[in-house]
């Protein structure tokens, strides 16, 4: 064996993360761990995993759940996208009587890209594919003083050829998250420990002081920012909700009245000419302002000002919102935003 795969073995052996997922070979468990990790962290993300195992203990009765179910379980994890792929590829299994155990056929799953049919495929399969992502890239990149800029096409054919060349065919899903552990734990972004590193002797950027000039990273896109109005309204112990419509990052969540002057139609709300708006504008009683929140999304900050609204008359709802009860609200799917203004909303 390579001494570098050799190596990182021995420090899994040694250090590795002991979680529930690693604790088994159903590759429905381990499909769910990926796809929940992908955008989250451990500490999070074990806990909405144990939920989805205990609700939904096999992919037949998660693919026969309805979306709002698997969304509402989901809900605070972000990036809703994931749920709505989980949901689909776990149809797509069900349909298939079995969970696809190459790579081509794991690929293919709603949701899963390159990283997670690796990743499934070696660690429940054991397919001889090499896992390449953030971690990989650190590591490779310091350890053999790699600085193609990470991020570029010609990075991701460089690493994932160097990633597969140490792979041990014999054991590919355990140096798959040797390297996913050594890159959190041990090889960290901002301070790696490299006076206990066990591949100190061979790591080029250690030997040539460049371990914080690597990796390279590209430039990404520019963060916008948008501002909206959240308006929470309140009569006679009911509220209005929309779900949103395909395409969009929260699609099939619920939200309250939205207010966005800049970019959208203004609805609801004194100011613009719907019909609640007409009604809310006649009397004193007018939106008040709870608080203002910045919402940081990956490419996107979100300046956000929460209202509530408590008109003594029943205004006529803007195009595609309907009425519920204030204690139905448990049962919809919300964004992390709209939780945040329902902390802020008098019981
Ligand atoms: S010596 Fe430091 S930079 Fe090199 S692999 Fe170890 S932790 Fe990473």
């Amino acid at each position: 064996m390579i001494p570098f795969s050799k190596t990182l073995l021995a420090w899994y052996g040694d250090h590795g993360r002991d979680l529930p997922w690693r604790r088994t070979r159903d590759p429905y468990a381990i499909w769910l761990s990926e796809i929940i990790l992908q955008q989250t962290r451990i500490a999070q993300g074990q806990a909405y995993w144990e939920r989805f195992m205990e609700r939904f203990p096999d992919v037949q009765a998660l693919a026969g759940a309805t979306e709002d179910e698997v969304l509402r379980l989901w809900q605070g994890l972000g990036y809703y996208s994931r749920a709505r792929n989980l949901h689909a590829a776990a149809k797509q299994i069900a349909a298939q009587g079995r969970f696809p155990d190459t790579l081509e056929g794991i690929r293919a799953l709603k949701g899963v890209g390159d990283y997670t049919a690796a990743a499934i495929g070696s660690i429940a399969f054991g397919l001889p594919a090499a896992v390449v992502d953030g971690n990989v890239y650190r590591v490779l990149a310091r350890h053999y003083g790699i600085s193609t800029p990470v991020g570029s096409a010609a990075a991701k054919k460089e690493f994932t050829a160097l990633a597969q060349s140490l792979l041990p065919p014999e054991q590919p899903g355990d140096f798959n998250q040797a390297m996913m552990d050594f890159g959190a734990v041990q090889c960290t972004p901002a301070s790696p420990a490299c006076l206990l590193c066990p591949l100190a002797d061979s790591c080029a950027a250690l030997a040539t002081g460049s371990v914080d000039r690597l990796p390279v990273k590209e430039k990404g896109p520019a963060v916008s920012t948008r501002r909206f109005d959240y308006i929470y309204l309140r009569c006679q112990g009911r509220t209005a909700i929309r779900k949103r419509g395909p395409g969009d990052i929260w699609e099939g969540l619920y939200e309250p009245i939205v207010c966005d002057n800049r970019s959208e139609a203004a609805e609801g709300v004194p100011g613009d000419s719907s019909p609640a708006a007409a009604t809310a504008a006649d009397g004193p009683e007018q939106p008040r302002l709870l608080r203002s929140v910045r919402h940081q999304l990956t490419h996107r900050t979100l300046l956000v000002d929460f209202y509530l609204w408590e008109p003594q008359q029943e205004p006529v709802l803007p195009e595609g919102y309907f009425w519920i009860s204030e204690a139905e609200l448990d049962r919809y799917a919300k964004p992390r935003l709209f939780e945040l203004l329902l902390e802020e909303i008098p019981k």
